[in-house]
């Protein structure tokens, strides 16, 4: 048994924070509003009062945060856990941040003597806390080894793509073109509704087709019914940020992510509406 610490009980940090309590860990627990602590309270996490505190006993944390803005506040911030943690712990940050962010953070960690561990991931909140995600590693292969045991124990599926940063680099890539297909998928089912093709066939064709991804097929249905879900997994805000912070890392080192650009356009005005809708939503302002 580990004493750890999550930061950011979300959607995805709670599946992350209980997944860690039923694997056998001691689980200290922060979120910016509390309420969203009480299940997991009840599974046994214990609270703390801010991430300086959570910081305290743990030999690792987790972070899980919405954006970089989170990220700064819960590492770096005026109660941040990163000046209260031991010497050699381990700093984990799940939450999909800017490449610059994650760099600049890292160095932060190192110069504390931190191990950092860049580690985005995919997969919904309900792989969290079934211990399903795929985790994007950025990590020093020591660092790794040390830490392995612990990342099992939250996932089946570890990817090392190298050094600290390259685990966000593919999360911002993959993430990107994630991007590109629901707005594709979104512009080709409003063109499909204005030629008036039949809306059943057009989505069993789809499901079909050569362009069926994973994407394609998670949402054309929702798309093409307007049956959104009031409780979404992935909002539009989430998809903008990925979008523009992909976009951003692209230009930074001379590769062109136009697809990209437009994609990130087409959530920007989405998001103008309403942001926390679900993602799907990016078809009514086609
Ligand atoms: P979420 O449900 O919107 O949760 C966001 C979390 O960030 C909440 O705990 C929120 O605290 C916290 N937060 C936001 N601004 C903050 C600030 N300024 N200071 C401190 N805390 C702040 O988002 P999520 O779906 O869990 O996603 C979390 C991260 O995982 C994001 O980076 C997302 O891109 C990534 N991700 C999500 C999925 C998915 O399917 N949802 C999949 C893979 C990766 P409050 O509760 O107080 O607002």
């Amino acid at each position: 048994m580990k004493t750890i610490a999550v930061l950011g009980l979300g959607r995805m940090g709670q599946g992350i924070a209980l997944r860690l309590i039923q694997t056998g860990h001691r689980v200290y627990v922060w979120n910016r509003s509390g309420a969203k602590a009480k299940a997991l309270l009840d599974a046994g996490a214990i609270w703390a009062e801010s991430p300086a505190a959570a910081a305290l006993d743990a030999t690792a944390i987790f972070a899980m945060v919405a954006d970089d803005a989170a990220s700064e506040a819960v590492w770096l911030g005026k109660e941040g856990a990163l000046n209260h943690m031991s010497t050699g712990s381990f700093v984990i940050e799940c939450s999909t941040l800017s490449a610059g962010h994650v760099k600049k953070l890292a160095t932060a960690a190192a110069q504390r003597g931190l191990s950092y561990i860049d580690c985005p991931v995919t997969g919904l909140p309900e792989s969290a806390a079934s211990g399903q995600l795929t985790l994007l590693v950025g990590a020093k292969q020591e660092d790794l080894e040390r830490v392995g045991p612990l990342l099992r124990s939250m996932s089946g599926v570890i990817r090392h793509f190298g050094p600290v940063g390259t685990g966000t680099a593919y999360k911002l890539m993959i993430n990107l073109m994630g991007a590109v297909q629901i707005a594709a998928l979104a512009e080709g089912l409003a063109l499909a509704e204005r030629l008036g093709l039949d809306r059943e066939v057009v989505i069993a064709a789809v499901e079909n087709s050569a362009a069926a991804s994973p994407q394609v097929v998670r949402y054309v249905r929702r798309m093409a019914e307007r049956t959104l879900s009031d409780h979404p997994a992935f909002t539009l805000r989430l998809r903008h940020k990925d979008a523009g912070y992909g976009v951003s890392l692209a230009n930074s080192v001379g590769s062109p992510a136009r697809l990209g650009e437009v994609a990130a356009s087409w959530f920007a005005i989405a998001c103008e509406t309403d942001a926390d809708r679900d993602e799907a939503a990016v078809i009514d302002v086609m």
